[in-house]
């Protein structure tokens, strides 16, 4: 059984005091995190705060990270700073990170081997264009996102990775894809990874889907065969919304 994680990304919103209050509204509500992982991801300044008190179930994660140690890479964030203040999830190839900041397929990749040397799990975002999609393009398109992100990784760290589904299209836009959309191109994701590695590889791996997730459709969502997670924007930005999208892993 493949252990549900659900993980908020916020995006550029909310100062600390805004994420603080939050973490403290939410608190004794986390789930246990034997039974669902529920991550938030924020803005890089607040990321320390919040892994102060993110308690026993609550996890945190980072949106983006360079795929060098260190060195003159002006606003960049290395991995060794992540792990170093305790950050344990890395949002790795976000289609707005793609879209905006130029992160070719190449980088993520590479994003993706930084992120396991420092013991980060992350969480690798694929997803296809409207146009993409019409075209009946979908499942070429996303087979070549997964293989070229996975490029040299080992089976057992594409066990411990996570990778969120998110077509462009459905994101921030209150379309979703419909619940089986979405699990046949999940599931034609794991028939990728199995095809590179092996079916325990790809049983193994964890799966989100993300897209305007909210409350009333992540039920449907997470009742697929192939989805075991969420990974939300919009949503993730209330105390009592986020509460609802994790205690649904609980189902
Ligand atoms: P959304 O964003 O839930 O607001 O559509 C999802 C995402 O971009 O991860």
């Amino acid at each position: 059984m493949r252990k549900p994680i659900i993980a908020g990304n916020w995006k550029m919103n909310k100062n600390r005091d805004e994420a603080l209050q939050f973490v403290y509204a939410i608190n004794k509500e986390v789930p246990e995190s034997e039974l669902v992982e529920s991550v938030i991801c924020a803005q890089a300044p607040v990321l320390r705060d919040l892994v102060k008190r993110q308690g026993d179930n609550l996890r945190v994660g980072a949106q983006t990270m360079h795929e060098l140690d260190n060195g003159a890479y002006t606003g960049e964030i290395s991995a060794d700073l992540l792990d170093n203040i305790g950050v344990t999830y890395v949002i790795i190839g976000h289609s707005e990170r793609r879209a905006y900041y130029n992160e070719t397929d190449e980088k993520i990749n590479k994003k993706l081997h930084q992120a396991f040397r420092y013991g980060l799990t992350p969480i690798l975002c694929v997803g296809e264009s409207l146009e993409l999609r019409e075209a009946g393009d979908t499942d070429n398109f996303v087979k070549d996102q997964v293989t070229k992100a996975l490029k040299g990784l080992g089976s057992e760290q594409v066990k411990e990775l996570v990778i969120a589904y998110e077509p462009i299209w459905a994101i921030g836009t209150g379309k979703t894809a419909t619940s089986e959309q979405a699990n046949d191109t999940i599931k034609g994701i794991r028939g990728v990874v199995k095809d590179l590695y092996d079916e325990e590889t790809a049983e193994a791996l964890r799966m989100q889907y993300g897209g305007s997730v909210k409350p009333h459709n992540v039920d449907e969502l997470l009742a697929q065969s192939d989805i075991d997670g969420a990974l939300v924007g919009g949503a993730s930005l209330d105390p009592e919304s986020f509460l609802t999208l994790v205690k649904a892993g609980l189902k």
